[in-house]
């Protein structure tokens, strides 16, 4: 078609001969196969085949539990580039990437289980109500070294630096960071700032924002480039939840606002409750009434639950508060059109497209309830009788999703029990695991 021909026709002028098509798999890890140009018109007609469960397997190798996966047989999906994504890879000479669309090679419908799919669902019921959401997505992340002496391999790269919201050689010893925010720019991830965090070797990069599903697509794609530009200075860069126990961990906070149909912030009213319309007060109430929920999709591992905790800055309570950093829903001071709500809860595991859309379904089904949110929580917000505990673990955390039907039915009853399948898979794992940890407590004394 002319559309290919003209997409090959840049890919010879910019010398790329090798096209990356990615997407994201359920739990947000990069699926990728390098296509050489000379198939790519062929990949673009009949779609690249993926098994369709290879969505993670355990260190022995096993596959884990999806449906339509191993007790289908292993079946294939079908992944149909998506050319108008097309982006040179800065740091890879000739090789250009782009986005996939995952389809059921027998329906060409999309797979319930396919997270892009499932946040366009969401904002089509945005749409039904006038409503685009638009999202600023802001994450953390620690860079680790090869450390032979270490128990897992790694150390924090470097140990010790700078402090939090520093830059320049004190925070960023060799320039990693200035070098990853200059090749995100050129890849066309629309970053804004970066800066050291709190601990050692944990940095933070804030990404502008746009309309939900391309913030997404950014945050997918960020997080690949980074890991990527960190392994090819035989580096490794982590966006798990809690990677040291003595250390803070990483956040993906989420700002979110909402345009109606004439672009202009449904969010802002100067007359308004704190300043805020109507709609973002809703969300706000519908937030928090579904956060217990929402946290299997923001804190999906077993790690994430580590995260939480008094004087973390991450959340601690189901809470919110106007600029207070304590609590889980933060409304920061900015009015008029950058009126909008941060929600920390997240943390940098989460796969941007499920935190994104659990975070929407939310907030919209505020609004259709239309229940105004509580006071909003004043001062020091990690007082343990002030509200609601968040679960404080991956098992309750999944329950929780599970019982929350009205956000189910939004998210959809096959994402959830693949969802709910795989998670589970992981808790159980986890739960038969001996860890270092109970040998040194038990082995001694007992
Ligand atoms: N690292 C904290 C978290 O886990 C956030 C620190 C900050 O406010 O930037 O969410
Ligand atoms: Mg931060
Ligand atoms: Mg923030």
């Amino acid at each position: 078609t002319p559309d290919i021909r003209r997409h090959l026709d840049r890919l010879a002028a910019e010398g790329i001969d090798v096209v990356r098509v990615s997407y994201p798999d359920l739990i947000g890890t990069d699926r990728a196969r390098d296509v050489l140009v000379d198939h790519l018109p062929s990949a673009c007609e009949h779609g690249l085949a993926f098994c369709r469960a290879v969505y993670h397997t355990t260190p022995q190798g096993d596959v884990v539990p999806v449906a339509g996966g191993l007790d289908a047989g292993l079946p294939d999906v079908s992944v149909r580039p998506d050319l108008s994504t097309l982006t040179a890879l800065p740091w890879e000479p000739g090789v250009a990437s782009c986005l996939g669309e995952v389809r059921d090679p027998a329906t060409s419908a999309p797979v319930p289980e396919s997270p892009r799919d499932l946040l366009r669902t969401v904002l089509d019921r945005c749409a039904e109500h006038g409503l685009r959401p638009v999202v600023g997505p802001e994450l953390e992340y620690f860079l680790l070294e090869p450390d032979p002496a270490a128990p897992t391999g790694w150390r924090r790269s470097p140990e010790t630096t700078g402090a939090v919201y520093t830059a320049g050689l004190r925070a960023d010893p060799d320039n990693h960071l200035l070098r990853t925010l200059r090749q995100l720019r050129d890849l066309g991830i629309g970053v804004v700032t970066g800066n050291h965090e709190f601990d050692g070797g944990q940095y933070e990069i804030n990404l502008t924002h746009s309309e939900a599903l391309d913030a997404a697509d950014r945050a997918f794609r960020f997080k690949s480039a980074v890991k990527e530009l960190a392994r090819r200075e035989g580096r490794m860069a982590t966006f798990m939840a809690k990677p040291f126990g003595d250390a803070g961990g990483s956040g993906f906070h989420l700002h979110l606002s909402c345009e109606d149909g004439e672009g202009r912030n449904v969010f802002d009213d100067p007359a308004g409750a704190h300043g805020l319309a109507a709609p973002a007060r809703h969300a706000i109430a519908g937030i928090l009434a579904h956060a217990p929920a929402l946290a299997a999709l923001a804190n999906p591992t077993v790690n994430s639950y580590k995260r939480f905790g008094p004087d973390t800055l991450a959340p601690w309570l189901i809470d919110w508060g106007l600029d207070n950093r304590s609590a889980m829903l933060r409304v920061p001071p900015e009015r008029g059109s950058g009126a909008r709500l941060e929600l920390r809860l997240g943390d940098a595991s989460a796969n941007p497209y499920l935190l994104i859309a659990g975070t929407i379904a939310a907030a919209l089904l505020g609004v259709q309830a239309g229940e105004e949110p509580p006071p909003p929580l004043e001062g020091y917000g990690y007082d343990t009788d002030r509200s609601a505990t968040l679960p404080m673990n991956l098992a309750d955390a999944l329950d929780a999703l599970e019982a929350d039907t009205a956000l189910t039915d939004v998210l959809g009853k096959d994402f959830t029990a693949s969802f709910l399948s795989y998670k589970r898979d992981e808790v159980e794992r986890f739960g038969r695991h001996v860890t270092d940890w109970e040998f040194t407590e038990y082995a001694y004394h007992l």
